[in-house]
């Protein structure tokens, strides 16, 4: 068995014992394989391992992937998710390639990949990018500037506003780690009253997806465990 395939196993073992922990089914929490900076063969061994959903950081480097696997996998089905930061200069090519994008979290790159996204594709998977503790981070909104920026966003044509998405600060600590997926898990339920067609909460990394899924996260991005570290 390759390690890739081990580390798969090894890692949906770890989803199924900490959804089972706290009392939710394993089929709640998506596998998100972060594969940004591996190569195709990582990602080929991967999808022969049965893993179909991968995220990418970088775009270019997702772009090319995403060619890469439409030309010589075109019956894969894999499915696409942009989790870096975006700058509005890129936002045509996420529009164009991807089906999700994680980090929303500005009106103009909503705007934008709205009207960029091809009319001959479904709606762009957005999440909104909320800056939950890490006060450095340029990236992600704060809480409050939530119920505004996703009233605008679900009125956009061409996106599907399907949730929230947070990277805390590192965190060493279970129980910390637990009380800001907490903050988390309630804003998403609060939003959700108003949007009932939001249904994803995408937090949890290598180092902290047991207190994500018993929070209520409902997909795991995870890069480390199963492609080993990153140069
Ligand atoms: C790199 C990255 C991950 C994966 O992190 P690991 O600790 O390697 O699992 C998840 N989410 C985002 C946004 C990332 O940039």
């Amino acid at each position: 068995m390759s390690t890739i395939e081990q580390n798969l196993q090894d890692v949906r073992a770890q989803i199924t014992t900490a959804a089972c922990n706290c009392g939710r089914s394993p089929e709640e929490v998506t596998l998100l394989a972060v594969s940004k900076t591996k190569p195709v063969t990582a990602i080929e061994e991967a999808i022969a391992a049965g893993q179909y959903a991968f995220g990418e950081n970088y775009v270019q480097e997702g772009v090319d992937k995403i060619h890469y696997f439409a030309d010589n996998a075109p019956t894969a089905n894999l499915e696409w998710h942009f989790i870096g930061p975006l700058q509005s200069n890129k936002s045509r090519l996420v529009a164009e390639n991807f089906a999700w994008c994680h980090t929303v979290d500005r009106l103009k790159v909503a705007q934008r990949l709205s009207a960029q996204r091809p009319p001959d594709m479904p709606a762009l998977n957005v999440l909104i990018q909320v800056n939950i503790s890490d006060e450095q981070s340029k990236s992600g909104i704060a809480l409050a500037e939530l119920p505004a920026l996703a009233a605008s966003i679900n009125e956009l044509p061409n996106l599907h506003l399907r949730g929230l998405m947070a990277i805390p600060a590192p965190e060493t600590d279970y129980q910390r780690q637990l009380a800001v997926f907490e903050q988390m898990n309630q804003a998403f339920l609060t939003l959700k009253t108003s949007y009932p067609q939001m249904d994803t909460l995408s937090m949890g990394m290598t180092d902290d997806m047991a207190a994500a899924i018993a929070a209520g996260s409902t997909l795991v991005r995870i890069g480390t465990a199963i492609f080993g570290s990153r140069a």
